[in-house]
Parts: structure tokens; C-alpha cells; sequence
């Protein structure tokens, strides 16, 4: 999956699919039923839509079969509540997942609490995150996007157990959850986020580097160690003239600059996007396989 030392996430990404699609398949010819995914969203955000569908076609794609709760930008906490609540309940939905943001005058926290801990494919609910954070103790599900990062390094061959890894970000969904998978593979996991101090000398110990900031270019060539690996995480829409649509994307480290030093980057795109929905897919997979076999009752 490496081509020269740039990492090929799209290749990597449908390598997983594949795999998916064969446990599915698997699944449905021993159990005559297959895994489930119920996508939740409130309101009309375009990119939010644009996720949702993306994932919709996935599932198809996979032979997940796909549920679907599309709330008005209006709908009561209550409302939402009720809709998690009956997914919970329905044995053919493995998964839930709630498409994030939901709109202001939602209680996020308590909406993602209520989604049953057997079905968080997302693996956002606190108790999957405390499980994660714990020693000896494994969640049921780990958030998609640092799974994915994890998996590129495993798939091209990079070490994780020993090395210094660095992880740029620390937010809920990504940093976070990164530092703690890390962890869990016995990395040393150094976090940096905003009041950092000399973020660029503990950035250059890296063997491994995270970078999930949200900021352009931020990792600049000179910050990295001869031959870390990189995983960039960040998608920055930046304004392109030459482009029809006004902008490119770029990600959080400055990838022309540490390419040239890098023993193995990810471009953006092509690099960690891709791999968020495979991670979905296997999750919701992984699911369906523990309900169907009566590991779990629904
Ligand atoms: P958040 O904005 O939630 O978190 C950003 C984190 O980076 C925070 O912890 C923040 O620190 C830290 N940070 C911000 N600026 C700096 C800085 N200058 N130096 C050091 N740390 C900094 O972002 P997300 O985690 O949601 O996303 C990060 C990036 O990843 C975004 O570009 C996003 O678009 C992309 N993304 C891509 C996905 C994919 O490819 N599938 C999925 C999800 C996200 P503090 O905590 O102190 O505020």
C-alpha cells in the first residue's frame, strides 16, 4: 500500500470493504440475516447529508442492510430519544449511528448516552471511551477515524509497540481515541493540543505522528524525525483559484515538505478519508456477527 513512501488509504480502504463484503456474505449464508446500520440525522446540513448518503451506499455496497431516521431540523430531544430507542430494540439494526453535529438546542451528550453500548458503532458512547482509556479492558467498538489510522500503520507494515507517538489534537472523536488506541498497542503517546508548548521538538521525537489539529500545514518538514511515519487526519478546505470549486484540500501537516523526509505519509485526500466508512463497515459487521451468533441477544 505504499507507493514510493506515500500511503495509498483509497487501496487500503477497499481492501477492508472487501473483507467486509466477504464477512457478510459468510454471515448471511449461515445465519440467513445480516448486519444492520441505522443512520440518525436531524436537520438539512449539506455536508451532513453527504455523509449520510455516502454511508447509505456503502452499507448497499457491502450488503449491510441500512436504516434510516431523517428528523426535521426541528424535532424535540424527546423526539430523537424515541428514535435511538427503537432502533435499540429492533433485532435486524446492529448499529446506530447519530450523524454529528446535531442542531444547538439538542443535548448531544445525552442523545449518543442513550444509544445501547452493544450497537455504538461509532464507538462514541462514554462507556466504549472509558473501556478504551482502561487497561485490560477492551470496548466493543472504537471510534472510526483513529481506528483507520491505526490500520494504515498496521497495513504498511510500521511499527507501533515501542515506538514515540505523537498526537497532534486531542478532541473526542479523533485525537483523543488515537492516543488512546496508541496506547493500548503499548506506543509512548505524547498529546499536544492548543496550549502546547514547543510543540515542534516533541513532534520531532515522533516515530509515529497523528497529526488531527484542523490546522493547514501545521507539521512542517522540519519538525520531523528521517523516516516517522505520518497520518494526517486533517481536512482544511483552503482557497484555490484554479480550482472549479474555489478551493483544495490540505491537510494538517505541510505535505510537499514532509514528504521529503517521511518514511511514510498519507495524502489529502486519498489518505485517512476513505478509511472512516470501511472502519464503519467492519464495525457494523463485527456487530451483526456477535448478534447473529448469539454472542449477544438483541
Ligand atoms: P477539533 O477542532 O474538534 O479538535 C482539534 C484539536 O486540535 C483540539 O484538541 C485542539 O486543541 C487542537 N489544536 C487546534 N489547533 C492547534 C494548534 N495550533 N496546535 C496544537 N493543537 C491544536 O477537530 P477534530 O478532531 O474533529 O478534527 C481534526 C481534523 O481532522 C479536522 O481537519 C477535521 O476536518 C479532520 N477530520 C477528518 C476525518 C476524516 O478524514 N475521516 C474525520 C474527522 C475529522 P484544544 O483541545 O486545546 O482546543
Amino acid at each position: 500500500f505504499l507507493k514510493g513512501n506515500v500511503i495509498d488509504g483509497k487501496a487500503v480502504a477497499a481492501q477492508i470493504r472487501e473483507e467486509t463484503a466477504a464477512k457478510v456474505a459468510k454471515l448471511k449464508a449461515q445465519y440467513n440475516r445480516v448486519p444492520g446500520l441505522a443512520v440518525v440525522i436531524v436537520g438539512v446540513r449539506k455536508d451532513s447529508q453527504t455523509y449520510v448518503r455516502m454511508k447509505r451506499k456503502a452499507c448497499e455496497e457491502v450488503g449491510i442492510a441500512s436504516f434510516g431516521a431523517d428528523l426535521l431540523e426541528t424535532a424535540t430531544q424527546e423526539e430523537v430519544l424515541e428514535v435511538v430507542r427503537g432502533f435499540n430494540e429492533n433485532p435486524d439494526v446492529h448499529g446506530i449511528l447519530v450523524q454529528l453535529p446535531l442542531p444547538k438546542h439538542l443535548d448531544e451528550q445525552a442523545i449518543l448516552g442513550a444509544v445501547s453500548v452493544e450497537k455504538d458503532v461509532d464507538g462514541f458512547h462514554p462507556l466504549n471511551i472509558g473501556r478504551l482509556a482502561m487497561k485490560g479492558r477492551e470496548p466493543l467498538f472504537a471510534p472510526c477515524t483513529p481506528l483507520g489510522c491505526i490500520e494504515l500503520l498496521d497495513r504498511c507494515g510500521v511499527a507501533i509497540k515501542g515506538k514515540r507517538a505523537v498526537v497532534v489534537g486531542r478532541s473526542n472523536i479523533v485525537g483523543m481515541p488515537a492516543a488512546m488506541l496508541l496506547n493500548k498497542r503499548d506506543a509512548t503517546v505524547t498529546i499536544c493540543h492548543s496550549a502546547t508548548k514547543d510543540m515542534e521538538a516533541i513532534v520531532r521525537q515522533a516515530d509515529i505522528i497523528i497529526a488531527a489539529a484542523g490546522q493547514p500545514q501545521l507539521v512542517r518538514g522540519s519538525w520531523v524525525k528521517p523516516g516517522a511515519a505520518i497520518i494526517d487526519v486533517g481536512t482544511n478546505p483552503v482557497d484555490d483559484a484554479t480550482k472549479a470549486a474555489g478551493y483544495r484540500l490540505v491537510g494538517d501537516a505541510h505535505f510537499d515538505e514532509c514528504k521529503t523526509v517521511a518514511g511514510a505519509i498519507t495524502p489529502v485526500p486519498g489518505g485517512v478519508g476513505p478509511m472512516t466508512i470501511a472502519m464503519l463497515l467492519r464495525n457494523t459487521a463485527d456487530s451483526g456477527e456477535r448478534f447473529l451468533s448469539g454472542k449477544l441477544q438483541a
